[in-house]
């Protein structure tokens, strides 16, 4: 069973998530097992505030630092994985730190969702062990991003797709050598006056192999 702890000042925004689909069934199927830490549980100050105002002035707050090391230490007690922190200043996540997650992480993920202005670096220093962004753009929080992560490496746990949609059949898989997949058709043979290419109906697998990988984008 893969472990994913994911830390977030929101997370009945992430719950729902999973109620459905092939998540709900993973965690059904006891491959994997999700659970959720606000770091507003482990403020101190009698406001439970859980931001903070920036050394150096500048619009907008950064997330409270004692709050957020707590929290962060309480979930590793529980989680021996990488702690993953979401942030657009990350390095680019891709397929294939999806497989050396499932290979490296120690069954497990922790995911530290970010807010506001992000997160004090030396909560960073002190608790991180990588950055990733999910793209260059910026969002509000980092639930989506950590949603996306746990996603991607979800599909790739053995038993979570049937063989029929398995992964190694991907984009991006070492089978397409990291590659996009090749176009996919089904019926009917014309649509709008468009055909389907000849040779997929022709029932050679070799010639068929051959198209699609001649056709990977
Ligand atoms: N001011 C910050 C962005 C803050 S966005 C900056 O310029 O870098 C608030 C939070 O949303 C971040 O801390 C991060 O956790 C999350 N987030 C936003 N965009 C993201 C992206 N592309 N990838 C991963 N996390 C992202």
């Amino acid at each position: 069973m893969f472990q994913f702890d994911i830390i977030t000042l929101f997370p009945e925004l992430v719950k729902p998530y999973f109620s459905e689909s092939i998540m709900k069934i993973a965690i059904e199927k006891k491959l994997i097992q999700v659970n959720f830490w606000n770091p507003r549980d482990y403020t101190k100050d009698k406001h439970k505030n859980v931001d903070d105002t920036p050394y150096g002035g500048g619009a907008g707050m950064i997330l409270a630092t004692q709050p957020m090391y707590d929290c962060i230490m309480a979930a590793k007690q529980q989680n021996k994985g990488k702690v993953v922190f979401m942030t657009p200043s990350g390095k680019k996540f891709s397929q294939s730190k999806s497989e050396a997650f499932v290979k490296n992480s120690k069954g497990g993920l922790i995911l530290v969702c970010g807010r506001y202005e992000g997160m004090d670096q030396r909560v960073i220093d002190l608790c991180v062990d990588e950055e990733l962004s999910i793209g260059e753009f910026v969002l509000s929080g980092g639930e989506l991003p950590a949603l996306v992560v746990i996603e991607a490496v979800t599909r790739l746990l053995p038993g979570v797709l049937g063989n029929q949609e398995s992964h190694e059949n991907d984009s991006f898989s070492k089978k397409f050598k990291r590659r996009k997949k090749y176009p996919v058709y089904t019926k009917p043979e014309i649509f709008m006056g468009l055909a389907v290419p000849d040779v997929l109906k022709s029932g050679h697998h070799k010639k068929i192999e051959e198209w699609r990988n001649q056709n990977l984008r």
